[in-house]
């Protein structure tokens, strides 16, 4: 059969390398990057989740090739933030360089989570707030940004309207209707999928893979997201999947950003588009989204 990758570099548009499951030692991620590299993954958009981790994820991003960096406050975590973190989180966008001295950092992962428990007022009102500072920044500082947004599409495509000057936009691991999505396309967003959202139980974030525009699909891992052995329902795993390595007693599998691949393949049957084609594409793509993100001047 095909074998697309070998002259394809791809991109895992969203991971947290950071995060202690990809293991505390440099060469346990160091292990991960290269098998992903062997696969034909060479850039890894790696997002970080609050003030406590930008650091980490800095570190990560200066050390390993390939890696670029996201800094923001997860809608998780925005609850919890405290203190003068704006300048913090405007520092780090600007003054960060990658390792290849060249790539500057792009917000992320930010957004609206209205599926959390406890969800009250005073949770959907922090969120919106911590939200709209990061955008504010980002928008101030024409960075491209990374966005969470569940149980929120609505507000979540209102909101980002405000914000015309971002240069480029991630909806990323989103699960929509064709009018949201519509909507989201106006916005000139891009959509990156991971394992979960094409996985034989995920009705509705199959039928989102099917809806996206073709020039604005990106992969993703959302590393280190644990998959269950036999999918989310219980439904069999269909395509094969590369890499993935058994990490826990109950056969849960860490998504690492090798398992791109395979998402990659799924999402052509989804789309009944040749595979060559769209790998094709998603190189296309994947060169417009990042591209947006500045490099640093040479003066
Ligand atoms: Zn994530």
């Amino acid at each position: 059969m095909v074998e697309p990758l070998r002259r394809t570099e791809l991109s895992d548009a969203h991971v947290h390398l950071q995060d202690d499951r990809f293991g505390s030692d440099w060469a346990d991620i160091e292990k991960y990057l290269t098998r992903a590299r062997e696969a034909g993954v060479v850039r890894f958009l790696c997002a970080g989740t609050s003030p406590a981790d930008w650091n980490r994820v800095a570190e990560i991003a200066r050390r390993f090739d390939g890696v670029l960096a996201a800094f923001g406050i997860h809608p998780w975590k925005a609850r919890k933030v405290s203190g003068d973190w704006i300048p913090v989180l405007a520092k780090f966008l600007t003054s960060f360089v990658s390792k290849d001295g060249e790539t500057r950092a792009s917000l992320g992962e930010v957004g609206l989570d209205f599926a959390v428990r406890d969800l009250d007022e005073t949770e959907r009102r922090e969120q919106e707030r911590v939200f709209r500072a990061q955008l504010s920044l980002a928008n101030s500082l024409g960075v491209p940004a990374t966005i969470h947004s569940v149980r929120a599409n609505e507000l979540v495509l209102k909101i980002l309207r405000e914000y015309p000057k971002i240069p480029a936009l991630l909806l990323h691991g989103w699960i929509a209707t064709p009018n949201e999505i519509a909507s989201a396309v106006e916005t000139g967003a891009f959509f990156s999928f991971s394992a979960r959202s094409v996985d034989p139980s995920a009705t509705r974030g199959r039928a989102t893979v099917a809806t996206v525009p073709r020039d604005r699909i990106l992969l993703e891992s959302d590393g280190p997201r644990l998959l269950p052995p036999n999918g989310y329902a219980g439904a069999p795993i269909a395509s094969p999947r590369v890499y993935l390595e058994r990490k826990s007693a109950d056969g849960f599998l860490l998504e690492e950003p090798a398992a791109i691949l395979s998402t990659g393949r799924e999402i052509a049957a989804i789309r009944k588009t040749p595979v060559e084609e769209f790998f094709a594409q998603l190189a296309l793509n994947e060169r417009r989204f990042f591209q947006a993100i500045p490099v640093k001047s040479k003066n």
